[in-house]
């Protein structure tokens, strides 16, 4: 039996040692050598207290004092001062025999470990932080474009109302619509990102699944007419119509893949198909095929093309333009309402692409509360607006005294001119602070308040306003206006006290229908 401990003793890797109480060391065994370069000559004379970093001195000795009353002690980090000079971070555990008065010390060196690791939570900590900053950039500058965008959107809007000649008009269309394509790939940009950062939130509203669809199905049909594409779809008959779920995000996937499939297809059919895939009382396993006969999928290019920015050409001469997020974005969406995403597809003969999502089933036939539409097309999804306005209550969509707070000039000549063309009187004040005053005797019906402005901003001055209405009574609607759209923005301006927000670029339909939503709200409030 000892010749067998005496070989783990000379073939341990770890540093054993057996150290008298008084320090010195009786003897050490090959693994000490290896790791701590002494040999056994070397420490003839020399005491281990001596061998102790001096910061890890006054721990040990008192471990050393409670092994003299025969305590045992485990995984103890000591740094020990090694032959070359250099400290080694060592776990010791250790066994006293009391009536010998020695210690059994066995010491593994985990400084390469430690080091390790507390370099890997600088990176992480780094990571952390890059990404951090990554998402306060995208936000930043999510406001910085869309501020200006804004501007490009509602002039170009305005100017098409004029009274212009066939070239002028053409000039003013192509404005308009390169600003809308913009806008679409900014907001890619900004779902992903907010996709990564765990701050996309879904809706859960009942909606008209067929009615959805025909809008879908109006916009696509025009670009299909144009090449000369077929455009079908179906919807099976066991899929319940009344669904309860993200209506905005189900459209955003769906118009993805049927905008791809209309891109990458020259002649022939694109078949969308919409079926119940599984369905019990209260939810359904919604599958979505869009079928095209385009150009196909290489094999090897079939799981790539859903990781953002990658594309089956990505070359500087390819032929097709796009951001290559598309797919990804929605890959994402779907997993995000429970669902999967796939394709099959051959080269040259077409592709299919199909998805899941789970939905509610909403029951009783409730119409009034199926959600109207998009909250003011706030939804920064949206990737081409369906028209909303014919969802806005009709009652309010004229004859309102307007107070509108904008710092911005060009912002205050859009929102104005698009309110007066709609029959209402604005006034400006120029940032929170003044719309504060100029609120103060209650002439106004609503406040639209840009959320970013200078002195007082309008998550303030709305608390503000909210707080006088507490004491003198009142309740004015506020519709904030923000060119930031990340998540958790909405609970914030609702929480303030906004009736409902729209988003920049301010358009036309979407200012309507987040008016007729604050005037809703907020005549129910004051009932
Ligand atoms: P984008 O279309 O903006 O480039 P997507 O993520 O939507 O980005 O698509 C990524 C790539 O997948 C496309 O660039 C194209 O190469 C390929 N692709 C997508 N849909 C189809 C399709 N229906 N037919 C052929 N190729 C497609």
């Amino acid at each position: 039996v000892n010749d067998e401990i005496e070989r783990f003793f000379s073939v341990s890797l770890d540093a054993l040692s057996i150290v008298g109480f008084d320090g010195t060391f009786h003897r050490v065994n090959p693994g000490f050598t290896r790791v701590l370069g002494y040999t056994s000559e070397d420490l003839r004379g020399v005491r281990s207290y001596d061998l102790i970093h001096p910061d890890d001195a006054s721990q040990m000795r008192e471990r050393i004092e409670q092994g003299k009353s025969g305590e045992a002690f485990h995984s103890v980090d000591v740094r020990i001062r090694a032959k070359s000079g250099e400290y080694r971070l060592l776990q010791w555990s250790s066994i006293p025999i009391v009536e010998d008065q020695i210690l059994y010390a066995v010491g593994r060196d985990v400084t390469e470990e430690r080091k390790a690791r507390a370099d890997l939570m600088t990176a992480k900590e780094g990571a952390e932080a890059a990404s951090r900053a990554k998402s306060e950039f995208l936000a930043n500058m999510s406001h910085e474009i869309r501020t200006p965008m804004n501007a490009v959107l509602g002039m170009s809007d305005l100017m098409l109302d004029t009274d212009l000649d066939r070239v002028q008009q053409e000039y003013a269309s192509a404005i308009n619509s390169a600003g809308s394509a913009l806008l679409e790939i900014l907001n890619d940009i900004l779902d992903l990102s907010k996709i990564e950062a765990g701050k996309m939130e879904l809706e859960n509203a009942p909606f008209q699944l067929r009615d959805r669809l025909q809008s879908i199905m109006t916009v696509f049909s025009v670009r299909a007419d144009e090449k000369g594409v077929e455009l079908a779809f179906e919807v099976s008959p066991d899929m319940p119509d009344l669904l309860i779920g993200d209506h905005g995000r189900l459209r955003q996937v769906i118009m993805n893949l049927l905008g791809n499939a209309i891109k990458f297809t020259e002649s022939g059919q694109i078949h969308t198909r919409i079926e119940s895939a599984r369905q019990d009382k209260d939810t359904v396993e919604v599958l979505v095929s869009v079928r095209d006969t385009g150009i196909g999928i290489p094999l090897d290019k079939q799981e790539r093309i859903f990781e953002a920015f990658t594309q089956v050409d990505g070359s500087s001469t390819r032929q097709f333009g796009g951001t290559g997020l598309g797919l990804s974005i929605s890959r994402q969406l779907v997993d995000l309402m429970h669902g999967s995403m796939g394709l099959e597809s051959t080269e040259g003969v077409g592709s299919r692409f199909y998805f899941t999502v789970k939905m509610g089933i909403q029951h009783e036939e409730v119409s009034a509360a199926v959600d109207p539409g998009p909250d003011g097309s706030a939804d920064p999804g949206a990737p081409a607006p369906v028209p909303a306005a014919d969802s806005a209550p009709a009652a309010w969509t004229t004859g309102l005294h307007i107070l509108l707070a904008e710092d911005n000039p060009l912002n205050q000549m859009v929102a104005t001119s698009l309110l007066k063309k709609d029959g209402h009187t604005v006034e400006v004040a120029d940032d929170g602070q003044q719309a504060l005053e100029m609120s103060v005797d209650g002439a106004y019906d609503v406040i639209l308040m840009d959320v970013q402005m200078p002195r007082l901003d309008g998550v303030s001055a709305t608390v503000s306003i909210r707080e006088r209405e507490r004491q003198q009574g009142g309740h004015i609607p506020i519709i904030g206006v923000t060119a930031h759209a990340m998540a958790g923005d909405r609970e914030r301006f609702l929480e303030a006290g906004m009736d409902a927000y729209t988003s920049k670029p301010v358009r036309r339909d979407a200012l309507r229908v987040a008016l007729g939503e604050a005037m809703a709200k907020s005549c129910k409030t004051s009932n």
